[in-house]
């Protein structure tokens, strides 16, 4: 007996929205499921957007201890979903049990450690600066600082993360334990997990007593809610994964409003792997496998996924193809999140098989026509620095290796690359000193450099950034991932000169 409705949750309440149904699909047989969606219109925007501002007056003044108490109560709520939230989720995106199962106790996880981040308040980079009259030629102010949220938060979840980054994923967890009230653009992909999730969190926040507009999750057949709710004058920041498309125009938009607000999108990227001579020698065949389950892992659908190998031409390279080719027939296709990613997924693997300087090296299984299946492709530097289409995102599990002429030419691509999430190097002992000098370039390039690992798993830690240079997010100076993703949604404010009865309890 399933719980879910298709009712828009507005500020502790719920409705049916009335701008046009839709039905989930089933992601591995492309058959609609039970339940239709009523969409948002702008009368539902407007509401969500009026009470989450008269939420964000009492939200922000919240304790620090409350407010951590309120996202553990958000954890439990999802996890007294029970198995419910993990069999709609399966049905929804394709992805299998112990993959969400370990999405969900990473959604749980992150809710916990920004609670206890919002407990340890550093987050308010509390400053004091004390006055000195006697200095001269004028005398100096007594001055404070502290952070402050921005004010409500429009989240976009992202399709391939339905719970770690979708409806309380890590920038509703991020954005709520800055002081911000949420509202969420449930993906299409997964409504129904959204609904289950944003019941949760509609019960922890009357749980906790709070402003019922601190949060509220809207769908939506098309764009048109998604573009109204980033256009709101009470909309402050947006929080969005997914295609550079969708965030080019979201930041449009947010551009464009009487006051422009930040938008946090994280878009594309096809994560660099360098493998260093010394490593190629001596490990061509390892790397080849670890390289092979990295690119394939999740059907490719991680922002990390590895698409790009760089690497001097010759024998040992040859080893690392050849190893490559011999694995990958064997990998089984895995049903992609959607009918629509299924396709932009094949369509970028023609474009690629289509291209006349592209090779193909190997693929694997053929699967249903909602599959992805897995497919790796070689060229020469130079014919990579020609085309720049071959820099484009594939999402899913497509690799592209780059064939170099030397050490020369590899810096020269490193040079045409976009801002990307990650690069990884792969090195032995003696490529260290080589490896040394792309360093300060590598750090220029991308959010996340690793040594001999791969981008995908993305550890959930206060040492974490997932973000990058543009077009990888809207705005490399932040992470979507891990604590520091906090910072996003505040801004400083100073006081000076303040008495003490009108300063912020924690400035006295
Ligand atoms: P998407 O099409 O960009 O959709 C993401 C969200 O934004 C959805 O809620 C979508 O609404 C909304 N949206 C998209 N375009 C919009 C527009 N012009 N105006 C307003 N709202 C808009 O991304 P996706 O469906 O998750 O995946 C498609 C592609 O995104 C993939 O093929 C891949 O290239 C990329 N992707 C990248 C990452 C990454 O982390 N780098 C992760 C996931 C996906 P609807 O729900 O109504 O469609």
């Amino acid at each position: 007996m399933t719980t879910i409705t298709g009712n828009l949750l507005v500020a502790g309440s719920e409705k049916r929205g009335t701008n046009g149904d839709f039905q989930a699909i089933e992601a591995a047989a492309g058959v609609l499921l039970p339940v239709s969606f009523g969409g948002a219109n702008a009368d539902d925007v407007e509401e969500a957007s009026r009470q989450a501002w008269t939420a964000f007056n009492s939200y922000r003044q919240t304790t620090l201890e409350s407010r951590a108490l309120f996202l553990e109560a958000i954890a439990e709520e999802i996890e007294a979903i029970g198995d419910e939230l993990i069999s709609r989720a399966m049905l929804e995106t394709g992805l299998p049990r112990g993959r969400l199962e370990g999405e969900r106790a990473r959604t749980i996880g992150q809710l916990r450690l920004f609670a206890k981040e919002v407990r340890e308040g550093r987050f308010q980079e509390l400053r004091f600066d004390p006055a000195d009259p006697t200095r001269k030629p004028v005398a100096k102010p007594d001055l404070r600082l502290r952070n402050i949220p921005l004010g409500p938060v429009a989240v976009f979840g992202a399709s391939n993360f339905p719970l770690a980054f979708s409806v309380a994923g890590g920038d509703t967890a991020s954005a709520l334990a800055a002081g911000c009230p949420v509202i969420v653009k449930a993906h299409s992909a997964h409504p129904g997990t959204s609904e289950l999730v944003g019941r949760a969190v509609q019960r922890a926040v009357a749980g906790a007593g709070l402003h019922p507009g601190t949060f509220s999750l809207l769908f939506d057949a098309g764009f048109e809610v998604g573009q109204k709710l980033v256009a709101d004058p009470r909309i402050r920041a947006v929080g969005f994964t997914g295609s550079r498309r969708g965030g080019t125009a979201l930041m449009e938009i947010a551009s464009h409003r009487k006051q422009p607000i930040p938008v946090y999108a994280e878009m594309s990227s096809i994560n660099p792997v360098i493998l260093f001579p010394g490593a190629l020698k001596s490990r061509a065949r390892d790397i080849a496998s670890t390289f092979v389950a990295s690119l394939v892992l999740g059907a490719g659908q991680f922002c990390t996924n590895p698409g790009l190998l760089l690497a001097i031409d010759g024998g040992d390279l040859d080893t690392f193809t050849t190893t490559a080719a011999e694995l990958l027939p064997e990998v089984g296709a895995q049903p992609m999140l959607t009918p629509s990613i299924a396709k932009a997924y094949c369509d970028g693997v023609a474009r690629l098989e289509q291209h006349p300087k592209v090779k193909p090296v190997a693929s694997g299984k053929v699967g249903t026509k909602y599959d992805g299946r897995a497919a790796l492709f070689e060229t020469t530097a130079a014919a990579f620095l020609d085309h720049h289409e071959l820099q484009d995102e594939v999402f899913g599990a497509a690799g592209l290796i780059v064939r170099c002429r030397d050490m020369a030419q590899l810096d020269e691509v490193l040079d045409a690359l976009e801002g990307q999430l990650t690069v990884a190097i792969h090195i032995d002992e003696g490529d260290q000193d080589a490896a040394r000098r792309f360093v300060p370039k590598l750090e220029l390039l991308a959010g996340r450099l690793l040594v001999n690992g791969f981008g995908t798993g993305v550890e959930v830690s206060p040492a974490m950034v997932h973000g990058g240079p543009y077009p990888a997010t809207a705005d490399g100076r932040s992470t979507s991932v891990g604590t520091l993703a906090i910072y996003r949604f505040l801004r400083p404010v100073s006081y000076q000169d303040f008495p003490e009865r009108l300063l912020p309890e924690a400035l006295r």
